[in-house]
């Protein structure tokens, strides 16, 4: 266990490291119990820190063996070691050498955190305070060194040795049966970004040339036997090099890049300059094994990654709670890399459509707070959609300002003043003000104002004085801490659309000029009206989901049909069908409550097949549109008093209505979009399968049994993964015979495939009925199983408490007692991963009462365990305050 450090931190109490460190000599002698690590620090005092200063280095859990300063032994008076600490109350007020020797236990290192084994490989996860977990350091990212380090092993246990920057020397060690290899990184990184790896791996390796015309080496590491589905890993890597130089002007610096895949990993992926390291979910792939969703998914967290390397690494981040800085610029130039290799409307949706189910979600209850939090307990807990996905919305917005050549501008002006350094939101904001002359002041509110912004927006049309009047209110629901919230710059983009589908030309009456159809809202309620509009146009607003703003609007359904087919913005398409169904799911959950009947809703029906019928829809935009909002969706816009059974049972009546009126229509898409070449993963080829599979989803919601023998059918003609996980998931959701049987015959295909058992195990926990849960207790104990893999924890229980609305949120509490009983037999092990599990309860206070007491005694039990990780007692205190 860590022990407890004087928290919480503070963004106020910020001051820069009274000790800089020049460069960082690290010795490395793996070994499974005991591996000695010796540090040599170059060390100096900082001009702007205060003098003359003890020397604090942070550790956690470490032994000190031995400590010596510019080659001699350091008395042991002079120096105070602990496990959390290692002060030296006078160090010399000039640069020195401290060399320091810990001892770690990598097999015993449960946590991921710091150095430890994934199998019998050994590897590193140093974000956020992991390096202190290998020896002490000034243990922040605006301390930034330069990295030499030299790694030993016995030779058969670990024939790889891998770090960060060049490989410079290596050999055997004389005598024994040890080898070594010695790898210097010469960019300044902060120790974050550290990283090794040892063990026995195999290896794929391609070329790149850089746009000046250097040759970079590419290699994938990954376990022997799996080098044959790293070749996607590989294509999206060469992709993202080449993206980033066109779009960015980046280029890479290292003679090499690596990415090393391992199987025990709290997160997706880490960015370690020269040397990331991969949650093997996010790396192998192939037709068999891995979905158009896996596929994609890998494509975007090995671009996301790879542009780290500027965005994080050549530029990182002074404190962490300027963690956004990386990752919200980062997400942003993943999202558009996805938007330029694929389609750009369908990679927005489903961005926006996982900003609403997480960001929105957190944004809403216990756990919300800004962009950029000024206080933390427990940073590893910050990791969040709030940071990751609506920092990403930030910068989108600063592009939808600016334009997209001032917005370029910026960032060339960001790289070329801040390369090598720790910079700040500050830093990164005022670039784009001093390209543009524009005050941005007002728009730092995002990043320190949480919650969801509303706006309310009432068009009027004056037929007599041929103008429209648009009135736009906007208000911040309070947060915890914020009670009160300024109004906030929103970039609006809005279109007036004509009869015939053609946007009508935008002139305000007052003479200001709309740049790019974005309207800049400041106030809390303005007015805009524009002069000569021949006839009365439908509004569509907040075009291609220009600013991340829960939108309230009084556009008829007649109207919102109308944009869904006529709009010129895709987003908006899909919105106004999204818009009409939420509309009908609110009224019918409400409806059953009561004990009324459900509503029928001929205008929805009427849209959808529109869609089905419109020949000029790519197909996996038209999959998008087939997909009705999720039970998660629904509670988000209830907000308050949720009944998930309710919900559950509105959306699956409304589902299986649909499939019933357009069955001709989804019966026809199925049958014309079955392939008979080979499978692509190629985002065309993919869309046309999410379309097939979204009517064969419609279709088995009806229960018909001609479509269920399809999908039973499907499920076992399926050459790929994607038909085959598509008719299974689609099945599981019938109790029938062809379920059980789908079921057994999936697992025992793919037994000796932990990611494609993790699938079954998913998709077993997201069966919405009463049996789920004793089925999913039942699967701990499957031999495939294991609480200490961070995969499989996820594929099970953190999948039963997210993606089954109705099962998690049982009206006996059951639910959340097993989850709850997860977190506390997890808490000891890795904190981070039972953290992250508890959150999946952040939304109990909008849950109907009974529910709602029950999920606060599941919290409750947290909060008095005897002894909980500083993550977990963060998540639960927070979960918890009034
Ligand atoms: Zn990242």
């Amino acid at each position: 266990m860590r022990t407890e450090e004087a928290r919480p931190v503070r963004l106020e109490d910020y001051r820069p490291p009274d000790w800089l460190v020049e460069t960082v000599e690290l010795d490395v002698s793996l070994d499974p119990t005991a591996t000695r690590v010796r540090a040599t620090l170059a060390l100096k005092p900082n001009g702007n820190g205060a003098a003359p200063a003890p020397l604090v280095l942070d550790g956690d859990a470490l032994t000190l063996a031995a400590l010596t300063l510019d080659g001699a032994p350091l008395p042991s008076e002079q120096y105070v070691a602990t496990p959390g600490r290692l002060t030296i109350a006078q160090p010399p007020q000039r640069p020195f050498r401290l060399t320091i020797e810990t001892v770690v236990d990598p097999s015993a290192n449960t946590q991921l955190s710091g150095l430890y084994r994934s199998g019998a490989i050994y590897c590193t996860q140093c974000e956020a305070e992991g390096f202190r977990r290998i020896t002490y350091f000034p243990d922040r990212p605006d301390v930034m060194a330069v990295y030499t380090t030299r790694i030993e092993a016995e030779k058969d246990a670990a024939p790889v040795l891998l770090a960060n920057g060049n490989l410079v020397d290596s050999g055997d060690v004389p005598g024994t049966s040890r080898h070594f290899a010695v790898w210097h990184d010469p960019f300044p990184k902060p120790s974050y970004l550290f990283a090794l790896v040892g063990g026995t791996l195999a290896c794929v390796e391609d070329r790149f040339r850089t746009m000046s015309g250097r040759d970079v080496t590419l290699r994938i590491y990954v376990e022997r036997g799996k080098e044959a589905r790293c070749a996607h890993a590989m294509d999206s890597l060469k992709r993202a090099m080449r993206w980033d130089e066109t779009v960015f002007g980046r280029e890479y610096d290292l003679d090499i890049f690596m990415i090393v895949a391992v199987s025990d990993f709290n997160m997706g992926a880490m960015e370690n300059k020269g040397l990331n390291i991969f949650n093997d979910k996010y790396v192998l792939a192939s037709p068999e094994t891995a979905t158009d969703v896996d596929f994609d998914r890998i494509e975007a967290i090995i671009a996301h990654e790879y542009f780290h390397n500027w965005t994080g690494n050549r530029i990182t981040c002074r404190d962490w709670f300027q963690l956004c800085l990386k990752e919200g610029l980062t997400v942003f130039r993943d999202q558009e890399f996805s938007a330029d290799e694929r389609s750009r409307a369908v990679e927005r949706i489903g961005d926006v459509r996982g900003l609403r189910a997480h960001q929105f979600v957190e944004d809403a209850g216990p756990l919300a707070h800004p962009v950029r939090p000024r206080l933390y307990h427990e940073i590893n807990n910050f990791y969040t959609a709030t940071v990751y996905e609506k920092g990403a919305e930030v910068v989108r917005m600063i592009k939808t300002l600016l334009g997209p050549e001032s917005f370029r501008k910026g960032m060339d002006l960001y790289f070329a003043r801040h390369d090598g350094q720790a910079a700040t939101i500050e830093q990164f904001v005022q670039c784009f003000a001093d390209v543009s002359g524009r005050d941005l002041g007002q728009f730092m509110l995002w990043y320190s104002q949480a919650g969801t912004p509303e706006i309310v927006a009432t068009g009027n049309y004056d037929a007599r004085g041929r103008t429209y009047r648009l009135d736009v209110a906007q208000t911040v629901p309070a947060t915890p801490g914020q009670p009160s919230k300024e109004p906030m710059v929103i970039p609006l983009a809005i279109g007036l659309v004509g009869r015939d589908g053609r946007d009508l030309p935008l002139e305000l009456a007052d003479g200001r000029a709309i740049e790019r159809g974005v309207l800049a809202l400041t106030k809390p309620a303005e007015s805009f009206v524009f002069r000569d509009v021949g006839e009365p146009p439908v509004p569509s607003l907040n075009r291609g989901f220009s600013a991340p703003i829960k939108l309230v609007a009084n556009i008829s359904a007649d109207d919102l049909r109308f944009l869904a087919a006529r709009d010129s913005d895709a987003f908006n398409r899909w919105q106004a069908v999204q818009t009409l169904a939420t509309r009908l799911l609110l009224d019918n959950t409400a409806a059953l409550r009561a004990g009324r009947q459900a509503r029928k809703d001929a205008g929805l029906i009427d849209a959808l097949g529109a869609v089905l019928a419109d020949g000029a829809l790519e197909p996996a935009f038209m999959a998008l549109m087939l997909t009705l909002p999720g039970e998660a969706d629904i509670a988000r816009e209830i907000g308050r008093d949720v009944d998930p059974d309710a919900i559950f049972a509105a959306r699956a009546a409304l589902r299986s209505a649909v499939g019933e009126a357009l069955a001709g229509p989804l019966f026809d898409h199925y049958r014309r979009l079955s392939e008979s070449a080979p499978y692509s993963p190629d985002a065309a080829s993919a869309g046309r399968r999410a379309l097939r599979n979204a009517c064969l989803d419609l279709l088995a919601a009806t229960r018909r049994a001609d479509a269920v023998a399809l999908a039973a059918r499907q499920y076992r003609s399926a050459d790929n993964m994607t038909d085959r996980m598509a008719a299974l998931s689609t099945l599981s959701f019938i109790d029938a015979p062809e379920r059980s049987a789908a079921l057994d015959d999936f697992y025992a295909r793919y037994a000796d495939d932990p990611l494609i058992v993790d699938k079954w195990f998913s998709l077993q926990a997201a069966i919405p009925e009463p049996a789920t849960l004793d089925r999913v207790k039942a699967l701990t104990a499957h031999s495939a199983f294991s609480f200490s893999n961070p995969n499989r924890v996820r594929a099970l229980i953190h999948a039963f408490a997210l993606s089954n609305q109705k099962e998690f949120n049982r009206a006996d509490g059951a639910g959340y007692d097993f989850v709850v009983d997860t977190v506390l037999a997890l808490d000891p092990k890795n904190p981070q991963v039972a953290a992250r599990l508890l959150s999946s309860l952040k939304s109990w206070r909008v849950l109907e009462p009974a529910r709602r007491a029950l999920a606060e005694k599941a919290l409750q039990r947290v909060a008095a365990a005897s002894s909980l990780s500083p993550d977990t007692a963060d998540i639960v205190q927070r979960a918890l305050a009034k």
